[in-house]
């Protein structure tokens, strides 16, 4: 129940400034930069009357009244009362009616509106004002009984249902109003609303006001000042309602912010034929196409358009319709748009021909919609490349990689029920596939031309080339940093994971979930943007950009015959990342393992390879038998002659590799995995394997049982297999090196090698196997007779390393953070394991985040900060990167800028999010002396829900920072010649708590 209706109660407190502002043609208090006091929708509203634009006059509560109502349980500030009748009375003026005549009676909207716009704020409540007095007035004016009691009927329903709490059952989702309107159309054999009779709305609105007294015990107030005071108060109070609250604390809006409320003069679309009600957008939002866009309905009132009672009709036949109406909204558009200077989405109302603006703001839309918008708008030289790539947020430029379903395909599979369950959206896109249980079916299946969803409760190493074959994967298992999410997102694969529902049966080959049954074979789709999981096949395509950046990758393709025939989209693509790679200071490069996944990373914009693992080249189908025979190899003999075999594969790898890369550099990372994971597990597997080396099969069980380890990710790992079994490593560095002369040979250009040893976690260790790296390179440069240049460094991703990285930097050349594993052992949590109560601590608030999705700054942040420091104290030009997970995610890009990192590795498909990502901190570089101890200087909105802060870092040289904008003048480290580290930079991302 909404407050009872009743004046307001002062608590007798001075104001602390105006309370109440006006806008219409007799004087505007507010404008556009006021938002925070008079919420997004007052302030704009003033904005557009001060702009000459035809608004309804009307009046704004301020913020500061509702943050005192809530702070004072319900009561106002002194000198609200008065200051409310006063804009009335100003209102009244204007158009020349009064509140609460019986005669000639002025109707109000009452409506929220905070900062940002936020569902779960209270409904707007319209024809305020309206009793049985004044509704025959309203008709004798209007001239029409019928209007007069459609206006009284939406207004009792709403107050009813707004104010008064009158919702609808919980259970049955019946609203006692909608059925007495439903039944009286029914009986009266009708289909519109706007058939009924000013005769059938006089009685539903007894029934309606009956029904109030019935549930509230009380009667529908008849008097226009209890209902106006009984809406401000139902709009503050909605401030604190559940959904609101909710909404506040999922999107980290403060609860001190406060909504306000706006008073405004009713404008009827419902008045006849004549009138109508419409929204719009300045710009298509789902396309970013330049093109007006909107729906209409004629003989409308407030939300009709959206609420579906009635199909509303394209804005451009307004044209038709009401031709005086459509050539004043284009005029007003288009001078919104130029003025607010970014695409506007705006709220109309027709009365009898005539166009009123009841709202405008900046429009939502689309990640695609979002890059054609911005980059359109720097060609229209209305905004600077600095804006349009604030404007596009890097998560959103997923959307525009993934293979995509039509929605009416969606629509139509959740209306007949085949939506199955949710798991977690770790890869984005849409995928059709026939089940496959294991990899070997997913790979034969996919040979034969069939789409294959691998569908697994977790995967491991063995199954790559199986997650290769498919295009999708679902898991009942594991997180979003789990091996199928990691590594789907490398290959761009669409996954699901984690969808705890699936019971698989991988034995029976049976998937069971929502009381169905699947079996190898049958058609699953999988929506990695929602994680929705749906039976049946349902289309796909792959996206535009994808297609095209990938047919460029491929010799001959696109880019290379010189014509371009790119969508507009794919053009704003490329521009906008082109934009990005001009200002960025930071480094991206791609995690990737074969050709064709290097070609792809470089076609996205991959400035190198920051982690090549080379276990994963280790599974293909001769690979693994060799990579097995030497690991269970008993003698020195049968061990070389693994490696012998190993050798020619690997190198071949490398060439592939270094041909797609060219002259950047490539980060190869030497064996880390744990052995057993290599091992054949079941029993035909051993036997052929046994068969194959010429061994006993029970010696070989015992073997594969002594590799056996309780806790691999702790165990005989990473340069521990290096020291243990050189020979690995210097069959790899072997491979490499002889590689990387191959290339240089049938090039003429040398590859650029870095050659990165795992695990290290002291110097020693560290030394022998660059020791042995170094010796393989010096022998095979000798029979080559050709000299490589190239770096051995290590990663850090044990606390150890972290610590004494000053000592480990007399070898290391470089460091590269392995913030999977640094975040592992820092937490002492298992990232296979932690998938049981991670979701537990994110409940309970114990983390802010999930630490393997977003890079922890206070703990591991600590440790990457002391190691990065200490390296470069010993190696003052030590190259540093990152190569975890989180090189691709924007929150922790911006922390590696704050570390004054060199480049940022992800995978291929993160590249682009973090070529935007990445360029903009770094290119936000504001000095001004008065900021210098502050440690935040200023966090400003930028836009809606999105909010930037700039962080003090310390700098030297102060050029003036522009207030009027509410952007800061930029310039890079590099125009300035500020030292790196000295300067105050501006991101995007979330309030700092
Ligand atoms: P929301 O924030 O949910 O969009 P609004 O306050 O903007 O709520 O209003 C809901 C609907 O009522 C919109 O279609 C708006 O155009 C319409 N509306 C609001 N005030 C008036 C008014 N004074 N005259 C006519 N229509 C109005
Ligand atoms: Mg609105
Ligand atoms: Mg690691």
């Amino acid at each position: 129940m909404g407050p009872s209706p009743k004046k307001p109660v002062r608590s007798g407190l001075r104001p602390r400034s105006q309370l109440v502002y006006s806008f219409g043609p007799l004087g505007t208090d507010g404008d556009k930069s006021l938002r925070d006091l008079l919420g997004g929708k007052g302030a704009n509203l003033a904005e557009m009357c001060r702009l000459g634009l035809p608004v309804p006059p009307g009046f704004t509560i301020s913020t500061d009244v509702c943050a005192h109502f809530v702070r004072r349980g319900g009561r106002y500030p002194a000198g609200l009362e008065k200051s409310v009748a006063a804009a009335l009375r100003k209102i009244e003026r204007e158009v020349g009616k009064r509140f609460g005549d019986s005669e000639n009676p002025l109707l109000v909207s009452v409506r929220s509106g905070a900062r940002v716009s936020m569902p779960g704020m209270m409904d707007t409540v319209l024809n305020l004002g309206l009793n049985d007095a004044a509704v025959a007035g309203l008709a004798r004016r209007s001239r029409s009984e019928r209007f007069a009691w459609d206006a009284y009927r939406r207004f009792v329903q709403m107050y009813a249902d707004v104010v008064l709490g009158l919702k609808a059952e919980r259970e049955t989702g019946a609203d006692p109003f909608d059925e007495v309107l439903e039944r009286t159309k029914r009986e009266r054999g009708m289909r519109s609303d706007t058939e009924l009779s000013a005769e059938d709305l006089r009685g539903i609105v007894a029934r309606f006001k009956s029904i109030v007294l019935e549930r509230t015990g009380a009667p529908f107030p008849e008097s226009p000042e209890a209902q106006l005071w009984g809406a401000i108060g139902a709009v503050f109070g909605s401030w604190n309602n559940a959904r609101a609250i909710a909404y506040r604390s999922m999107n980290r809006i403060p609860d001190s912010w406060g909504t306000a409320v706006n008073v405004v003069a009713m404008v009827f679309g419902n008045l006849g034929p004549t009138s109508g009600t419409g929204v719009a957008f300045t710009r298509d939002p789902s396309t970013g196409e330049k093109r007006f866009y909107g729906e209409y309905l004629m003989n409308a009132q407030g939300e009709d358009v959206v609420a579906g009672i009635r199909t509303p009709l394209s804005v451009e036949t307004l044209e038709r319709e009401s031709p005086r109406a459509w050539r004043e909204l284009l005029r007003v558009q288009k001078l919104l748009e130029r003025h607010y200077r970014d695409m506007q989405d705006v709220e109309f109302t027709i009365e009898d021909g005539r166009l009123w603006m009841l709202q405008c703001r900046t429009g939502k839309r689309t990640g695609i919609a979002a890059v054609r918008i911005a980059v359109d708008m720097v060609r229209e030289r209305r905004i600077t490349r600095r804006e349009a790539l604030l404007r596009v947020d890097p998560e959103s430029l997923d959307q525009l990689l993934q293979p995509v379903f039509a929605q009416t395909e969606l629509d139509a599979a959740r209306a007949d029920g085949r939506l199955l369950t949710r798991g977690l959206n770790a890869g984005p896109g849409a995928a059709s596939g026939r089940i496959a249980f294991s990899a070997k079916t997913a790979r034969e299946a996919a040979a034969g031309g069939t789409s294959v969803l691998l569908v697994r409760n977790e995967t491991s190493p063995e199954d790559i080339l199986g997650m290769q074959a498919s295009v999708g994967i679902l898991t009942a298992r594991g997180g979003m940093t789990s091996h199928a999410a990691l590594v789907g997102r490398q290959m761009g694969k669409v996954c699901v994971v984690g969808a705890g529902d699936l019971e698989i049966d991988a034995a029976a080959r049976t998937l069971r979930v929502d009381g169905k049954t699947f079996t190898g074979g049958d058609w699953v789709s999988i929506d990695g943007s929602t994680g929705e999981v749906f039976a049946g096949r349902l289309s796909t395509r792959p996206s535009e950009v994808v297609a095209s950046l990938s047919s460029a990758a491929r010799p001959g393709g696109s880019r290379k015959t010189g014509k371009k025939r790119e969508t507009p989209i794919v053009q704003a693509f490329g521009e906008l990342l082109k934009w990005a790679d001009e200002a960025r200071v930071l480094k991206v490069r791609a995690n990737a393992d074969q050709p064709d996944q290097c070609s792809n990373a470089v076609a996205f914009g991959a400035e190198g390879v920051g982690l090549c693992r080379t276990e994963h080249m280790f599974f293909g189908d001769a690979k693994i038998d060799a990579v097995r025979e030497m690991i269970l190899a008993e003698s020195e003999a049968e061990r070389e002659a693994a490696l012998a075999k190993l050798l020619p594969l690997q190198r071949a790898d490398f060439e592939g590799i270094f041909l797609a890369m060219g002259p950047r550099p490539v980060t190869i990372r030497t064996l880390d995995p744990p052995l057993h994971e290599f091992l054949p597990q079941d029993e035909a597997t051993i036997r052929k394997l046994a068969k194959d080396m010429g061994v006993k099969p029970e010696r070989l069980h015992f073997t594969v049982e002594s590799l056996h380890e309780q806790n691999p990710m702790l165990g005989h790992r990473g340069c521990r297999l290096g020291i243990t079994r050189p020979e690995i490593t210097r069959m790899q560095a072997r491979a490499i090196f002889e590689a990387a002369c191959d290339v240089a040979k049938k090039t003429g250009k040398k590859p650029n090698v870095e050659i990165m040893i795992p695990l290290v976690g002291t110097k020693r260790e560290l030394d022998l196997q660059a020791e042995l790296v170094r010796a393989t390179a010096e022998i095979v440069f000798r029979e080559k007779k050709r000299r490589i240049p190239y770096l051995v460094g290590t990663m850090i991703e044990l606390p150890r390393a972290a610590l004494l990285a000053g000592e480990i930097a007399k070898t290391a050349e470089f460091f590269s953070f392995g913030t999977n594993d640094l975040t592992q052992t820092t937490y002492g949590i298992s990232r296979d394991d932690g998938g049981k109560f991670l979701p537990a601590y994110l409940e309970e608030k114990i983390y802010a985040d999930d630490p393997f999705a977003t890079l922890d700054r206070e703990g591991v942040g600590r440790l990457m900060s002391i190691a990065a420091a200490e390296g470069r104290k010993a190696r003052p030009k030590m190259k540093i990167g990152i190569c975890g997970e989180h090189g691709g995610d924007p929150r922790s890009i911006e922390f590696c800028h704050t570390l004054e990192l060199d480049y940022v590795s992800c995978s291929p498909f993160r590249v682009p999010l973090a070529r935007l990502a990445a360029e903009v901190p770094s290119h936000s570089v504001v000095r001004r002396p008065s900021l210098c101890r502050t440690t935040w200087t200023a966090i400003f909105e930028r836009s809606e829900p999105r909010f930037s802060w700039l962080r003090w870092t310390g700098c030297g040289a102060w050029p003036a920072v522009s207030s009027e904008t509410r952007t800061w003048p930029t310039t890079s480290h590099r125009t300035h010649g500020c030292k790196r580290s000295n300067d105050l930079r501006g991101t995007r991302g979330a309030v700092p708590a």
